[in-house]
């Protein structure tokens, strides 16, 4: 999306007050008062801003993230047409989060000089949000996030080439520019350079078209610190991938920081050359997975809180359980839900949450995981009838199946704690809660408890996936 890849450190003088700009922005306003719903125009655009023109681009200022995202996903069509009528060209449209400013006499502060000046041309722009503040650390990340605070934060190279890899949607990218956010920040001399592995095949290829080889050479090459987002892309594209080695090897052999991310271990990259795939394995390999039940409320706590809106805690918890795989999917979830809830004026519950995201997270779950399902599977694997399980008894091997089914049901059903209680004979919710941490811990020290969890995850997993 054009959104992403536009310079933002170009300017941020507001240039609201000119009045080409005003007048245009006015005429924009009308026409699309005239294309869109009426309630989504009042919630979602009216508050939009031109906050300044570069080249043929129009930086918009947004609210907040809501508006900015909802913008992004459900009104670019309408807004670039307007936008191309009233400037009479193809304009591209960027649209940046600044809250509503002009208002209260304030001006915008500008961003630091030195975080301009420090990212190298041909950089992809940072998104100003990915920052080490706004990331949740949980179990799956926290090799990654120590890893990535150590390269920001050290003079020297820590873990040379940090390698950070895992699936869509789990904060890799996050990681990589809160490293350059947070780098600038730390040392203002240091030279950023953030790509993505399609970029650096772009600007190669580019530049070998037009015999720039040498300049483009020396603009990667003078990095103090190198961040390359989803390098998977190089791979298998032989010449790009040989431009790189010697690119790694520079900065590598003097000493500059490299960080990279992936969506597959190093060994699993298409990559031709050996040497490059162990000199990736030489520094730190770090994973990212997806976050369990506890990590995603923690993350749409941190949204919520983002966005300033207080949620109550049953929502927040039965969002969570609904989705569960990627972080992005769990944000649009949230996204949505307070962009009803703005519009619409209502109090978010557990009927509205079904209301507003039951048709995207649960239509599509023909085999949903219920109750019943993992009772079945945890009886069937264990021995231990259903009955014997929701009753008293403290055998070991019924307390160990039933403390199983309660874990299981908490990481894979929306069940709240106390439904999980009562599944059980009326049981208490900090039993339920004691029963996860005992099997979470009984899964760190015993190999057979862990290998029995996991092969009923797969069971339940292989039926609804
Ligand atoms: P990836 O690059 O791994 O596909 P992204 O870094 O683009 O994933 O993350 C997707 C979205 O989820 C982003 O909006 C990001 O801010 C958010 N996100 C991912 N991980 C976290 C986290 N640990 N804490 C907060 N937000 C996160
Ligand atoms: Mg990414």
């Amino acid at each position: 999306m054009v959104a992403e890849q536009l310079p933002l450190q170009l300017g941020w003088e507001i240039e609201t007050g000119s009045p080409p700009l005003k007048e245009k922005w006015e005429q924009v306003q009308t026409l699309l008062r005239e294309t869109v719903r009426r309630s989504s125009y009042e919630a979602f655009l009216r508050n939009l801003r031109p906050a300044f023109w570069e080249e043929g681009c129009l930086v918009i200022s947004a609210p907040s993230n809501i508006v900015r995202q909802f913008v992004e996903k459900n009104y670019l069509g309408p807004l670039q047409t307007a936008v191309n009528e009233v400037f009479g060209q193809e304009v591209k449209i960027q649209v940046i989060v600044q809250p509503l400013l002009e208002k209260e006499g304030k001006k915008p502060s500008p961003p630091r000089v030195s975080e301009a000046a420090q990212i190298l041309p041909g950089s992809l722009p940072l998104n100003p949000r990915y920052t080490f503040e706004t990331f949740v650390v949980g179990k799956s990340n926290r090799l990654a996030h120590a890893g990535a605070l150590a390269v920001a934060t050290s003079t020297g190279t820590s873990y040379n080439p940090l390698f950070i890899y895992g699936g869509v949607g789990l904060g890799k990218t996050h990681l990589l520019q809160a490293i350059a956010h947070a780098s600038l920040r730390a040392f203002p001399d240091r030279r950023v350079m953030y790509l993505s592995g399609e970029s650096f095949t772009i600007q190669y290829v580019t530049a070998l078209q037009q015999r720039k080889m040498e300049e483009f050479r020396r603009r990667c090459r003078c990095a103090d610190l190198l961040l390359i987002d989803d390098i998977q892309f190089i791979a298998n594209k032989e010449s790009t991938e040989e431009e790189f080695f010697h690119t790694f090897n520079t900065l590598y052999e003097t000493g500059k920081q490299i960080v990279l991310a992936s969506d597959r271990p190093p060994k699993d990259l298409l990559i031709s050359s050996p040497r490059l795939r162990s000199r990736f394995e030489a520094g730190l390999l770090a994973d990212v997975a997806p976050p369990d039940l506890e990590m995603r409320i923690a993350i749409l706590k941190e949204k919520a809180r983002q966005e300033n809106v207080e949620l109550p805690e049953e929502v927040v918890e039965y969002v969570a359980s609904l989705v569960a795989s990627n972080i992005r999917v769990l944000e649009g979830a949230l996204i949505k839900l307070l962009a009803y809830a703005s519009i619409s004026g209502c109090l978010i519950t557990r009927s509205v949450v079904d209301q507003v995201l039951g048709p995207y997270f649960r239509a599509p779950q023909e085999n949903e995981v219920t109750p019943a399902r993992v009772l079945e599977c945890v009886s069937r694997k264990t021995c231990v009838s259903v009955e014997q399980m929701k009753g008293k008894r403290r055998d070991r091997s019924i307390v160990l199946a039933r403390q199983i089914a309660m874990y299981l049901l908490r990481e894979f059903t929306p069940q709240s704690l106390p439904e999980i209680g009562a599944l059980f004979g009326g049981r208490d919710h900090s039993a339920v809660i004691h029963s996860c941490s005992k099997i979470r811990e009984r899964m760190r020290k015993e190999p057979e408890v862990r290998q029995l969890v996991e092969e009923l995850i797969q069971e339940i997993r292989g039926h609804t996936e």
